[in-house]
């Protein structure tokens, strides 16, 4: 077939099964695939897999060993027994094209108050061309094109010429420990494509991220004599207070960087849960607040860290109890470096005329101040990794929601990547 017959069968095998897709994807919406409990979501991809033919390795993050590998993150209060990672292998009889991964992520960020969403968040709707539902857009959305650019080919009676892996991870929204773990478990391939939702641009370049807890103590009294204790939750205040300005400082120092210093502000800070205190009349003699902050691009994790310790321990001084009785940080989660995809790469080359031929422009870039998967293939084990996915919005607020249109597209887009650097055969 010549190539522009392989397209336009693998457009007419996607439409064909289209109400399919969009099926499998409510259903896939549907599961409330919270950290800690992805395995219902995973059993049931687990088992779409197997019943496509394909060699299923279902796993737990307890079952891999990969503490001392770059890239890993700490954890504490998260067993990882019920961290369910699958990796479907679709091998090629005698490969001779080249090889892929296609990776998405199952876990989903909690809802927030469900009376502030105008459907129920894993109840899937569709309204105008949009479905709804919490992971809609980030990123059950990727993994249903992934997976349904598959069966597009072989609806097109094709079937890929080389190897091609396609996963389902957890931890990509606390740590990226899912994604390691395929790695540390052996699986490689010549390129990595993740469809998180990029509004089909090429996502060029990530921040780093960290996630820490700050700790604090104070000294409980009666709140009638509140000036003879302290108060731990008003000390809080003080040290986010300080990492705050340190944000605006860190967003100074990036303008200098070539890629990050495109965008405004690349590094946000969020004190993003707070917990504190017994009771309302005595003052708290305890707080813990969880913070994510974006890492100074260029800057290796373990001097950013020392860098924050310096400026938390330095505002714990001016705090009349925290000077001696300092808080502690405890690094909890995510220790990403930051991640660029170099222009000029063979794979993204695959992957902007598969755009180009679906979408009939070229594909706009992204730099964002988030992080994804890319950096584990990419950046640790020298696999040209990229997102590219759908269009959608709400992701992490209320009323999540992707455009199905988009998802066609990328669906297609995908299948043309796969036909185009894996080559093809007759099914
Ligand atoms: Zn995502």
């Amino acid at each position: 077939m010549s190539d522009s017959d392989t397209h336009a069968s693998l457009a007419a095998a996607i439409d064909a099964n289209w109400d399919r897709q969009v099926e499998w994807l409510k259903t896939l919406v549907g599961f409330p695939s919270l950290r800690g409990e992805e395995a219902p979501c995973q059993d049931w991809i687990a088992r779409e897999f197997s019943a496509r033919g394909w060699a299923v390795d279902r796993y737990t993050l307890a079952d891999v060993q990969m503490d001392s590998l770059p890239g890993h993150s700490p954890v504490m209060d998260t067993d990882y027994r019920k961290a369910v990672q699958v990796v479907a292998s679709v091998r090629a009889p005698h490969p001779q094209g080249r090889s892929l991964i296609l990776q998405g992520h199952v876990d989903v960020v909690p809802t927030g108050p469900v009376e502030m969403w105008s459907s129920p968040p894993f109840a899937p709707a569709i309204r105008d061309g949009r479905l709804h539902g919490r992971g809609a857009n980030d990123m059950k959305s990727g993994v249903c094109a992934m997976v349904f650019a598959l069966d597009g080919l072989r609806t097109a009676g094709l079937t890929p010429a080389g190897d091609v892996y396609v996963q389902t991870v957890t931890e990509e929204e606390s740590t990226g420990n899912g994604a390691l773990s395929t790695l540390a478990r052996g699986y490689r391939a010549d390129a990595c494509l993740i469809p998180e939702p990029t509004e089909r641009r090429i996502l060029r370049g990530t921040v780093g991220v960290m996630w820490f807890r700050l700790r604090l103590r104070g000294r409980p009294v009666h709140v009638s004599q509140s000036e003879t204790g302290t108060n731990a939750i008003l000390s809080a205040f003080g040290l986010i207070e300080a990492l705050r300005g340190h944000t605006r400082e860190l967003n100074e120092r990036v303008r200098q960087d070539p890629w990050f210093g495109r965008i405004p502000n690349p590094i946000k800070f969020n004190p993003g849960k707070i917990a504190g205190g017994d009771w309302a009349s005595s003052t708290p003699a305890w707080c813990e607040v969880d913070c994510r902050i974006a890492v100074l691009p260029g800057m290796s994790l373990a001097s950013f860290r020392e860098e924050l310790t310096g400026i938390v321990m330095a505002a714990a001084r001016q705090d009349p109890f925290l000077a001696d009785n300092p808080p502690e940080i405890i690094w909890n989660g995510f220790q990403a470096d930051d991640y660029v995809l170099e222009p000029g790469s063979a794979f993204e080359d695959t992957v902007r005329a598969a755009h180009r031929r679906v979408a009939g422009d070229e594909p706009g870039e992204a730099i964002l101040p988030a992080v994804t998967d890319c950096r584990f293939y990419g950046r640790y084990y020298g696999i040209p990794s990229l997102c590219y996915g759908a269009s959608g919005t709400g992701s992490h607020g209320f009323d999540e929601a992707v455009d199905l249109a988009s998802i066609k597209q990328v669906t297609l887009t995908i299948a043309s990547v796969i036909a185009d650097w894996c080559g093809t055969r007759p099914a």
